[in-house]
């Protein structure tokens, strides 16, 4: 070993960096074994490349990373055997550069400690090798380089000071000696840094190994006992980094369930590939999706060149794609940089706007190429398109020839398909239904005239009915608003007044709007009806009020209308009945027509009960 050794401090400007690494990426300390690992991995590239540039000769070892827990020396060590580094170059990349860019890192983010740490982004985009202090007293590093050399050993404790002098290291690479302190001694368990290699390292793109040193290793590996062959941790050829074209139905499904913990089949996917300048790969995954609010717990992971990056970064993905799942890497974004710079930088918006136009063109070529596959699709993707499309409409413009309405009895039909069919008889009009079983009544009568109805039964649809009227020119009207001109016949036209009155009467309600219309369906005597606009405001208010008062269950609906059937016997008959019979027939035909329209509240239905008894009791005497 050489005498000769060079003693440094950090410089002034820099001398407190350890303890605000320390405390800034507290959330996250995990991350330094990537930063580690993936400089390993880095070192690595820089060998294969130097050699297929032929400035070095082929390299005929194995090239991977070794992960070392040591619990007697308390020491965590990443070795490599890549390109290694000269004295000059530890003193230039470790001593000096690094650590400047980490203070400009710093300094970058010093009005956001908070917020970003709320956020996590400092530990989205890591500080490099200085994040080793976050867990160890002193990080050392061996290191010989490629080029000959000597071998240099370097250490520096976390207050800063550092050593260098000629080291040990035999062969070319590099290990980076990791001090865990005490109060970090999670990171020298097995299970943590497994855990933390499979969630940053599973795809980087050289083997990793996590081995045991010292007596855990003997005790392993005592004689006699077949020896396994060690597995790496990781997978180092992605499927998203291979050719679409050789990648098979069963690796994307393998895949999925694999990083996603699925079990359940993806119902689709799109595999990314874009070119320069965009340059990034992905595969982005449609779950199945069994209600309306899980779809909103996708999972777009971004990696960095098979680095994991992060789950879900709202600035390079848009929101609405966060309810895929998925893998995207992108090895031109520059994540070393601010939050607010990802949001305005133009290569981000480019990426986004790739993305959806390839979301877009699948489901267009699903809805051209694969109808029936498409249809049975719908209902699992259907929330996704909808929200996709209110959040951005150039998405949906993409896609609106592909939308489908389901309608009440389960067949599908696009917007243009429901409007050709509808054009005789309702045009521009859409009618749909929101609850299948409570509104049945309504939409029999729609049904029975070869009408189809459009079920939207989900919280959503209310919106997107808002996007399809106000960018298709047409009128979306429920089953039970305002009589559709097509349900009514030309029968001669009958009214009576005091049938209105009675009606009134029996109601409680003094200004229940009364009128009578002449219906096709002759056999139901009345019906009641609900303005569109007026129960739109009301759902909205309803809505609104979800998180105040509960009581939603006796709706209060400002425009009622009760259209009684001037086509039905019991209606006309009404005004020949004596008054007490003529109240009760009333009465009857009323909570009937209330009861096809909502739910009865308590009160309602005790009193519809009793007098059905009583009915009975008087047909039985
Ligand atoms: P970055 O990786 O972003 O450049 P780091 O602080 O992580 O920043 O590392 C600084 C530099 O130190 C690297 O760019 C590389 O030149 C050198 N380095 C770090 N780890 C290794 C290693 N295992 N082998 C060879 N060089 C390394």
């Amino acid at each position: 070993m050489s005498e000769k050794v060079e003693k440094g401090g950090i410089s002034v400007e820099t001398e407190h960096i350890f303890p605000v690494i320390k405390k800034w990426l507290y959330s996250e300390k995990e991350i330094f074994l990537r930063e580690i690992v993936s400089n390993a991995c880095d070192a690595l590239t820089k060998l294969t490349r130097l050699s297929s540039l032929g400035e070095i000769g082929a390299i005929d070892e194995k090239l991977c990373v070794k992960v070392t827990l040591d619990k007697e020396n308390n020491t965590l060590t990443v070795s490599d055997n890549g390109i290694g580094m000269t004295d000059e170059e530890v003193k230039k990349y470790i001593c000096q550069i690094a650590l400047s860019g980490a203070v400009d890192f710093i300094q970058k983010y010093e009005g956001e400690s908070d917020e970003a740490s709320k956020d996590g982004i400092i530990g989205h985009f890591g500080l490099g090798f200085y994040s080793a202090f976050m867990v160890s007293d002193r990080v050392d590093i061996e290191t010989k380089s490629y080029t000959g050399g000597k071998p240099v050993f370097w250490t520096c404790s976390e207050s800063g000071e550092y050593e260098l002098r000629e080291g040990d290291r035999e062969e070319r690479g590099t290990d980076v000696i990791m001090h865990i302190s005490d109060d970090e001694v999670e990171f020298l368990t097995e299970t943590k840094i497994r855990e933390v290699l499979e969630k940053y390292c599973s795809f980087m793109p050289f083997e990793i190994y996590l081995e045991k040193a010292g007596e855990e290793k003997k005790e392993e590996g005592k004689e006699g006992e077949k020896k396994e062959e060690p597995k790496p941790i990781n997978d180092t050829h992605p499927l998203w980094q291979k050719n679409p074209s050789e990648c098979t139905e069963e690796e994307y499904k393998d895949f999925y369930k694999k990083v996603f913990n699925d079990y359940k089949d993806p119902l689709f996917y799109i595999h990314l590939n874009a070119d320069y300048p965009l340059n990034f790969k992905g595969i982005l995954y449609f779950p199945e999706i069994t209600s309306e609010y899980e779809s909103l717990e996708g999972q777009v992971k971004l990696y960095y060149n098979q680095v994991f990056v992060a789950d879900n970064v709202k600035e390079v993905i848009p929101e609405y794609l966060l309810m895929l799942k998925g893998v995207l890497d992108c090895p031109e974004l520059p994540l070393n940089v601010s939050r607010s710079y990802l949001q305005s930088n133009s290569y981000v918006s480019k990426l986004s706007a790739h993305i959806v136009k390839k979301v877009a063109d699948k489901l267009n070529s699903l809805y051209t190429n694969e109808r029936e596959k498409y249809e049975k699709l719908w209902l699992d993707i259907k929330t996704f398109v909808e929200y996709a499309s209110l959040r951005d409409r150039k998405f949906y413009d993409r896609i609106k020839d592909s939308v489908l309405l389901p309608l009440t009895d389960g067949k599908f039909a696009t917007v243009g398909e429901y409007l050709e069919k509808a054009k005789e008889k309702h045009e521009n009009t859409v009618y749909y239904a929101t609850d299948k079983k409570t509104q049945s009544q309504y939409i029999s009568l729609f049904t029975s005239e070869g009408i189809d109805c459009v079920l939207f039964d989900k919280v959503i649809d209310a919106s997107f009915i808002g996007l399809l009227e106000d960018d298709r020119k047409i009128k979306f009207v429920r089953v039970d608003a305002d009589i559709a001109e097509s349900l009514k016949g030309d029968g001669e036209k009958y009214e009576n007044e005091d049938t209105v009155k009675l009606f009134r009467e029996v109601s409680g309600k003094e200004k229940l709007n009364v009128k009578f219309e002449a219906l096709k369906n002759k056999k139901l005597p009345a019906i009641l009806n609900l303005s569109e606009q007026s129960r739109r405001l009301d759902d909205m208010m309803k809505l609104y009020a979800m998180a105040g008062k509960g009581g939603a269950d006796a709706p209060s609906y400002t425009e009622e209308t009760l259209v009684l059937n001037s086509e039905n016997a019991l209606i006309r008959r009404l005004e020949t009945l004596d008054d007490d019979k003529k109240k009760v027939a009333a009465k009857q035909i009323y909570m009937l027509s209330l009861l096809s329209l909502r739910q009865l509240t308590p009160d309602e239905m005790q009193s519809f009960l009793s007098d059905s008894f009583d009915l009975l009791e008087k047909e039985l005497d």
